[in-house]
């Protein structure tokens, strides 16, 4: 583009849905090994921004070690005549797509858990500083969010004043989630949709209303009604809720239908209060998995910050591979935190009644919003690290899937679906289909193609053992 021609890389939507392995990183910053990291918006009067303003406080990209992790907090400052601070969520979320279409940039996850990633070819090429992505940041806000008529952007990397700063962002999350809770969804009479991670996951589609959460975290009924309204051809958009299918597992045919169009015909029906049967698709942002624990009939839910195995024995990230990529699995459910504030909370399987486990950070969290009688009934890292001292723990505490147990006999479980690609073995001489895939999903030049039902043919077929991206990071 040729509002870039001062930045030492490219920058467009090409680069969107670009990985960035350990080894080919300059530097990381945010991610699993750092605590405190944050990306913020706030609206200002107009004569506190100055515009295009890039402030750096600490180390800039080029007097830090490469291949290290270091602290991280983005403050986008902006202001206009009708900016109001209904839109900071809004203006905050596009700091990943735009981050994103920088050349040798990763940008992953959201507010306090962002990560992202240089690469060192781009590094190479001249990337060296906060200065030029900080340029592009305030350029792609003014063009693609005409409201903004002033933007600046603060980049801190001194891990003090990233400490110092951090309660205020914390605090700001909390008060945007707050304004939305309360509102049902039947009080409203439009639901919105979010494809902004199709980059990552293309046949993924967020249903955002106001008692479901969008997965990420970051945006809320009011933050896409907002994001649709000044950005009407933006990533989110308006979603007529038409006719109520089902109340229990909340499905309206208007919801269906758009997730429909927009996933391209990949997913043609969505329930928005389960993680069994038709649950809304993951995309990879998730700040949570939930998890079908078949020896109690319950579930479990463990974030992305969670050190170690959840209790079944699996990580976060191997939970987390079983359902991302725009994939519905059932058993298996990326979501939010806000959205187990939620009365709506799984509730079509039981809501809080149906929580075996979850982490100790993450029940504090949502302590609040856990019905009192349940609380000590569900259990913790601190009191199961296996589903056996789970199931002890559930029956000494008589929590409410013990008496399913007696009632019915656990179902069998659903196995994390293994990515829906068959290889074959190559028939000597013959052109056999060496892979088939349900949905095949490529990204190139920009553009999104999925390959339905296809059957690749190939003449050689290399297999490699590859660690998953998460564990490379
Ligand atoms: S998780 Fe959903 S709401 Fe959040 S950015 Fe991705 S698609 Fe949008």
């Amino acid at each position: 583009m040729s509002m870039f021609k001062d930045i030492p890389v490219d920058v467009g939507v090409i680069y969107e849905g670009q990985r960035i392995r350990r080894n080919d990183m300059q530097a990381e910053f945010g991610g699993p090994s750092v605590k405190e990291k944050f990306e913020l918006a706030r609206v200002k009067p107009m004569d506190e921004v100055e515009d295009g303003k890039v402030t750096i406080i600490g180390p800039d990209i080029k007097d830090l070690k490469e291949g290290g992790s270091y602290p991280l907090g983005i403050l986008v400052e902006a202001a206009g005549p009708t900016l109001d601070q209904s839109l900071e969520g809004v203006i905050e979320r596009r700091i990943h797509g735009y981050l994103n279409y920088i050349e040798g940039v990763m940008h992953l996850n959201q507010r306090y858990d962002i990560w992202i990633r240089l690469s060192k070819k781009s590094f190479q090429k001249g990337l060296t500083s906060f200065e030029p992505i900080g340029k592009v940041l305030c350029r792609l806000f003014k063009s693609e969010l005409p409201i903004i008529e002033k933007v600046q952007v603060t980049f801190i990397t001194d891990p003090a004043k990233v400490s110092e700063f951090y309660p205020e962002a914390m605090q700001a999350y909390e008060s945007r989630d707050a304004k939305a809770r309360g509102l049902k969804d039947e009080d409203v009479d439009k639901f919105y949709g979010c494809t902004l991670c199709q980059s990552f996951a293309p046949t993924h589609v967020c249903v955002i209303t106001p008692q479901r959460y969008s997965n990420c975290g970051a945006i809320s009924w009011f933050d896409a009604k907002a994001s649709s309204n000044i950005d009407p051809k933006g990533p989110v958009f308006a979603i007529d809720p038409g006719q109520l299918i089902n109340a229990e597992k909340g499905e309206w045919s208007g919801v269906d239908e758009a997730v429909r169009k927009r996933s391209m015909g990949e997913v043609n029906q969505v329930w928005l209060y389960t993680a069994f049967g038709h649950p809304l698709t993951s995309c990879g942002c998730f700040e949570a998995v939930a998890f079908y624990i078949p020896e109690v009939d319950g579930l479990g839910v463990v974030n992305r910050s969670f050190k170690g195995a959840a209790v079944n024995g699996l990580p976060f990230s191997t939970l987390a591979d079983s359902t991302a990529g725009g994939r519905q699995v059932d058993g298996f459910h990326g979501l939010s935190i806000e959205y187990m504030r939620s009365q709506k909370f799984l509730s079509a399987d039981g809501g809080w009644n149906r929580v075996v486990w979850l982490p100790k950070e993450v029940k504090e969290r949502v302590k609040d919003f856990i019905p009192t009688d349940l609380v000590d009934k569900i259990a913790t890292e601190e009191n199961a690290t296996t589903v056996d001292a789970l199931k002890a723990f559930l029956k000494d505490k008589n929590h409410p899937v013990v008496a399913r147990w007696t009632a019915q006999e656990a179902p069998a479980a659903p196995a994390p679906e293994a990515e829906a690609v068959e290889v074959k073995e190559e028939a000597a001489g013959t052109m056999m289909p060496v892979a088939t895939a349900a949905s095949l999903p490529i990204m190139a030049g920009g553009f999104k193609i999925i390959l339905k039902d296809a059957k690749i043919y190939a003449n050689k077929v290399i297999i490699q053992t590859v660690k998953s991206d998460t564990d490379q990071r």
